[in-house]
């Protein structure tokens, strides 16, 4: 596994981000929910009820739409399948599968590897079977060492240990899940976090199936969803989309509404080319979730190597939201919150060709004039939950 020196050369040209001399690898008990576990100034009384909530018995239900028992039933069912393959191994080896650490869930595969004819063929096969599994994005990087998190997190004895991939993974699968567009126009409510719950049970699913898939083949595969490496830098680097001001991957296929998955494995691969889709330019003039952020995490000013507390990432110049902030006002509502998601001008179903051609026009200098479509067109209010049961 080759080392990159971390004083690193800007990802890409084309991807807007830079990496500076002050960069450091992430220590994953540094991300939010790790320091939920042992940071008293995280940790309060709301934060503990937030995520007690996620389990029935202890789900604040109350009178106000999107915060009903069967607001809560489905929401927290929507991360069921993520909640069992998490605790395959948590009593026993102190291991969150999926959030702290890579996924183990696998069968014996072939003891030889197959024999593509060549990586042209390899690419293919494996998109198709991602595909198949369920993938909405599929995208293909290589591997690189400065977006693996620098120590990971022990839910047992909560503190640093070390990172647990083998040495020779250069390749680095990305695979989206959309989230459903309609529970989405539902935030905030509990209901609206179905849309993110069942997109990492989708995630989850698809990279299990095409993780076993590829040990199969006679290669290593080691699936992860928010463990093991930070996924928007890969992302970017697999062509996927571009970062928008709140800190989300934005991709021309489902704008914001996605959860991101990765595969490490050494199968051979063709990687796909960072590109630029005009989304930052777009966002220049655009400072949408950031009036809608309650809390006002997202910030208004122009990318830099900003940073707010030690949950941010140092030493790169792009637009940071404040997770403190952000966290703070998920656990006082009881829920997670995507309003930045709702509000944003990308946040469209692309299925439509009308949606495609406003991309097209924000992509270009008429961006303005798209946003102003945007504000005319598209009603970005908060959708009652009700409605959204009524059907
Ligand atoms: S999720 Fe909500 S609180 Fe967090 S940055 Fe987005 S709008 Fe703000
Ligand atoms: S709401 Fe506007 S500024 Fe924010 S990410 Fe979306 S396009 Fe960019």
């Amino acid at each position: 596994m080759s080392k990159q020196n971390r004083h690193s050369k800007p990802i890409d040209q084309l991807t807007g981000i830079q990496v500076s001399d002050e960069f450091q690898r992430f220590d994953q008990r540094d991300e939010i929910y790790c320091r939920s576990e042992w940071d008293e100034e995280i940790q309060s009384d709301q934060a503990t009820a937030f995520f007690e909530g996620y389990f029935m018995p202890a789900a604040r239900t109350r009178r106000s739409d999107g915060f009903s028992q069967r607001d809560y039933a489905l929401r927290n069912a929507s991360w069921h399948v993520t909640n069992v393959l998490r605790d395959l191994r948590r009593q026993k080896d102190g291991r969150k599968e999926g959030f702290f650490d890579h996924f183990t869930a696998h069968e014996e595969g072939w003891s030889e590897p197959y024999a593509f004819e060549s990586a042209e063929e390899a690419t293919a096969n494996i998109r198709r079977v991602a595909k198949l599994a369920g993938a909405d994005l599929i995208g293909i990087c290589a591997y690189d060492e400065r977006w693996m998190y620098n120590t990971l997190f022990c839910d047992n004895s909560k503190d640093s240990k070390p990172l647990d991939l083998p040495e020779g993974l250069d390749n680095v699968i990305l695979i989206g899940e959309a989230m459903d567009i309609a529970l989405t126009g539902t935030v905030p409510s509990a209901l609206s976090g179905s849309a993110t719950g069942l997109g990492y049970s989708f995630d989850a699913v698809t990279l299990l199936t095409l993780a076993q898939y590829i040990r199969n083949l006679g290669y290593r595969a080691y699936a992860t969803m928010n463990d093991t490496a930070l996924t928007i830098p890969l992302a970017l680097q697999a062509g996927l989309g571009e970062v928008g001001r709140h800190s989300l991957l934005i991709t021309p296929e489902y704008g914001p509404r996605l959860r991101l998955g990765k595969i490490f494995t050494d199968v051979p691969l063709l990687h796909d080319k960072p590109r630029s889709y005009g989304i930052k330019q777009f966002c220049d003039v655009c400072e949408r979730c950031a009036s809608a952020c309650p809390p006002k995490a997202i910030p208004f000013a122009k990318p830099s190597e900003k940073t707010y507390n030690r949950s941010n990432i140092i030493g790169i110049n792009k637009w940071t939201t404040d997770a403190e902030k952000c966290f703070s006002f998920w656990a006082n509502q009881n829920t997670d919150c995507s309003i930045c998601i709702r509000v944003c001008p990308y946040n469209r179903d692309f299925s439509r060709w009308y949606h495609r051609l406003w991309f097209k026009l924000a992509s270009s200098p008429l961006r303005r004039f798209a946003l102003w479509l945007d504000d005319r067109l598209m009603d970005r209010r908060r959708q009652n939950s009700r409605a959204w049961w009524n059907g």
